[in-house]
């Protein structure tokens, strides 16, 4: 069985451009796995009080036969073998960041693994990429679509498409 999930990238170290195209790759190449849609790429200021450079944010589609925890884990394993992520202060910098922001109509909580993406709903960061491949998508607990969100969005934080 496959299911269509979401996945927001984000970096902000290094070449920020390449870094997303890899990953975008890297996506690819999960087993069971197809990437079906990529948003534009966006520049964008960083939220959470942590002095650090502006980051290159994206969202990808894949087709997949992985569970949401396999996917989780495979995310991970990129994240730290393939980007050397290091840990750092919650909300730091990253040379990698990938999140799974929905997962067919799942939603569920559990220690490891929240989706909807718990956060999803108040980033344009996240929002915005999202809004290029899925803008009628429509959040399962919300009941609202990727587009409704986005424009119900209360400050303007900087998210410029390169
Ligand atoms: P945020 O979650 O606010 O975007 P972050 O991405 O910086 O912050 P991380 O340090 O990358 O947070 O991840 C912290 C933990 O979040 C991970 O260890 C993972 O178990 C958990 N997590 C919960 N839900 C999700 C999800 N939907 N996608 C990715 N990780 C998740
Ligand atoms: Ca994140
Ligand atoms: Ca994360």
């Amino acid at each position: 069985m496959e299911e269509c999930a979401y996945i927001g990238l984000g970096s902000n170290l290094g070449d920020r451009e390449l870094k997303l195209l890899m990953a975008i790759a890297e996506l690819g190449k999960l087993p069971g796995t197809k990437v079906t849609a990529v948003s534009l790429f966006y520049e964008t200021e960083p939220v959470g009080g942590v002095p650090q450079d502006d980051f290159y944010n994206a969202a990808a589609r894949v087709a997949t036969a992985l569970k949401p925890l396999e996917l989780l884990d495979h995310l991970q394993r990129i994240e730290t073998e393939v980007f050397k992520r290091v840990p750092t202060v919650r909300w730091g910098a990253r040379s990698m960041d990938l999140d799974i922001l929905m997962y067919g109509d799942l939603v569920c909580h559990s220690d490891r693994l929240t989706i909807p993406h718990p956060r999803l709903a108040e980033r344009r960061f996240v929002l915005q990429p999202l809004a290029d491949i899925a803008p009628d998508l429509v959040h399962p607990s919300l009941g609202r679509t990727v587009n409704e969100l986005l424009a119900a969005l209360p400050v303007a934080e900087k998210v410029v498409r390169i």
